[in-house]
C-alpha cells in the first residue's frame, strides 16, 4: 500500500547509493518465519539471502527467540564488555565442542567487534605479534570484509602488504587447472613465491583462506587443495587462518568446512551463524600463538549477550539434530536437480556448491560483469535470465524468490549473478 511505497521511497532517497540489495528489490519485509518473509505488500518471498549466511535455523527460530527472551527475562545485564557470565561460558562450552579435534583442547578465544571483518582483523593482529612478520597472503577472489586490513586481503583490492595466490576453481578457471587438480597449484606458488628470495613476497604472517569462497562467488575449493595448503604452510611455520565466518555451523555439510578436509587450522575465524542471526565474532587459535598481553586486543561490542544466547541456542540445535548431515543431503539433491536445469537452461552456466551453500552462475550475453541483477518474480532480471531455477525453488507458496547477487560493483569482474540457498536448513516446515 501507500505506507510501503513511502518507505521505500524515503530510504532510497536517503541511503547511500552503495546498498546492494534494496537497490532493485522493492520489499519491504515485516514479518519472517523460516525461510519466508513477508513484504508491507502482503506478498511472501521464499528467502534465499538469509541474511547473508547469518540463518542457519531460518528467521526467528522457536529456540532462538525462546534463548533471547530468557536473557532479558532474568535480568542479565546485555553487555559487560569481556566479564565471565553464565551466557558467556555457556557459549564458549558450545562452541569449543564443535571445534576441529586438533583445536578443541588446545583452542583459545577472543571476542572482537561485532562483525567478521574485526575478527579477521583481530586473526591478522594476532599472527602478525606471533611470528613478528607482517605481510599476509589471501587468495584471488576472496572476500573477507571491509575494515582496512581484510579489505585487503578481498580480492578486489590492491595492496602490496597481501599477496594473492590463485584459488582452485572449476568454472571459468583463470590458470586452466580447475578442480582437483587445482590441488596442484600450491606446488606452483610455493615455488614461485614462499621459496623464493627474488619473487618480493618475504615468509607473510599468515595464509588466510575461505575454505569455499562466498563473495567470491561461491567455490569450493577440492580437500586435496586444502590439505596440501596446510603441509606447506605448516613446514614453514606459517600459521593458516580459516575464514569461516560465511561457511560455518553446519552449511556447508560439515560443522565446519574444514572438517571435510579434516585439516586442523591453527586460526579460525568465526561470525555470522554463530550469533543465531544477531551481530557476534570471535577468533579462535592454538594456545601457543596466544602472545596477546592484557588490553591488547579489544571492542566494545565483545559483550553482547544476547548474541550469545541466541548463538548458544543456534550450534546447539545443530548440532542435537544433526542438521549438518541434513544440509549436505538436501544441498546434494538441490545440486543435482539444479545441474538437470543447467543442462536444460544455456543461461545457467555452471552450478556449484558444498552442502546448502550453493551458486548458480547465471551467463547471459547481455548481463555485464559485476551487474548483480537483483531480481523479483514478475518484474525483475530474474525471470528473464533464470526461469527454470526460479520455478524449482519456488514450491512453498511463496510468490517471489530472493537471489542474492555477486558481491556487488566491486564483485571483481564475476560475471553474471549467482544465488545463495545459505542457511534454514533448520528452519521449521
Ligand atoms: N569473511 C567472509 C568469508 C565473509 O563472507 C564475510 C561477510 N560476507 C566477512 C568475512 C565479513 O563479515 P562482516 O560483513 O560481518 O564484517
Amino acid at each position: 500500500g501507500a505506507a510501503h511505497e513511502g518507505i521505500l521511497r524515503r530510504r532510497s532517497a536517503r541511503e547511500s547509493a552503495a546498498r546492494t540489495y534494496a537497490r532493485a528489490l522493492p520489499i519491504v519485509p515485516v514479518r519472517a518465519r523460516g525461510l519466508t518473509i513477508e513484504g508491507a505488500d502482503g506478498r511472501r518471498y521464499l528467502d534465499c539471502l538469509s541474511g547473508a549466511g547469518t540463518l542457519a535455523l531460518g528467521h526467528n527460530h522457536p529456540v532462538v527467540l525462546e534463548a533471547i527472551r530468557k536473557v532479558i527475562d532474568s535480568g542479565a545485564p546485555l553487555n559487560v564488555l569481556d566479564l565471565a557470565t553464565p551466557v558467556k561460558d555457556a557459549f564458549l562450552t558450545e562452541l569449543f565442542r564443535t571445534l576441529p579435534s586438533g583445536l578443541r583442547d588446545r583452542a583459545r578465544v577472543q571476542f572482537c567487534g561485532p562483525a567478521g571483518t574485526d575478527a579477521v582483523e583481530a586473526a591478522f593482529e594476532l599472527v602478525r605479534a606471533a611470528t613478528g612478520r607482517t605481510g599476509m597472503i589471501a587468495f584471488t577472489g576472496a572476500y573477507h570484509g571491509m575494515t582496512a586490513g581484510a579489505c585487503d586481503a578481498s580480492g578486489g583490492a590492491h595492496d602490496v602488504r597481501v599477496a594473492r595466490l590463485p584459488y582452485p576453481q572449476d568454472y571459468r578457471c583463470p590458470f586452466g587447472v580447475g578442480g582437483e587438480r587445482g590441488a596442484e597449484l600450491p606446488a606452483c606458488w610455493t615455488e614461485s613465491v614462499l621459496d623464493d628470495p627474488e619473487s618480493g613476497v618475504p615468509l607473510p604472517a599468515g595464509v588466510i583462506v575461505e575454505p569455499v569462497q562466498g563473495e567470491g562467488g561461491v567455490i569450493p575449493s577440492p580437500d586435496a587443495w586444502v590439505r596440501r595448503l596446510r603441509q606447506i604452510t605448516a613446514a614453514r611455520s606459517i600459521p593458516l587462518i580459516a575464514d569461516e565466518v560465511q561457511t560455518g555451523v553446519g552449511r556447508t555439510g560439515a560443522f565446519w568446512a574444514v572438517d571435510h578436509s579434516g585439516v586442523t587450522p591453527d586460526v579460525m575465524v568465526l561470525s555470522k551463524a554463530i550469533g543465531g542471526s544477531l551481530p557476534l565474532a570471535v577468533v579462535v587459535y592454538r594456545d601457543d600463538l596466544d602472545v596477546w598481553q592484557p588490553g591488547a586486543h579489544a571492542g566494545t561490542f565483545r559483550g553482547n549477550q544476547l548474541a550469545m544466547a541466541a548463538g548458544t541456542a543456534t550450534l546447539a540445535y545443530v548440532r542435537e539434530n544433526r542438521l549438518s548431515a541434513r544440509a549436505a543431503t538436501l544441498g546434494s539433491r538441490m545440486l543435482t536437480q539444479l545441474r538437470e536445469l543447467a543442462a536444460q537452461y544455456p543461461g545457467i552456466g555452471d552450478v556449484r556448491g558444498r552442502g546448502l551453500m550453493i551458486g548458480v552462475e547465471f551467463v547471459d550475453a547481455e548481463s555485464e560483469p559485476g551487474d548483480t541483477g537483483w531480481g523479483v518474480d514478475g518484474r525483475g532480471a530474474l525471470d528473464q535470465r533464470s526461469g527454470g531455477a526460479k520455478a524449482a525453488l519456488e514450491n512453498a507458496g511463496a510468490t517471489g524468490v530472493l537471489v542474492d547477487g555477486s558481491a556487488g560493483p566491486d564483485s571483481r569482474g564475476q560475471p553474471g549473478i549467482r544465488m545463495a540457498p545459505a542457511g534454514g536448513y533448520g528452519a521449521l516446515g
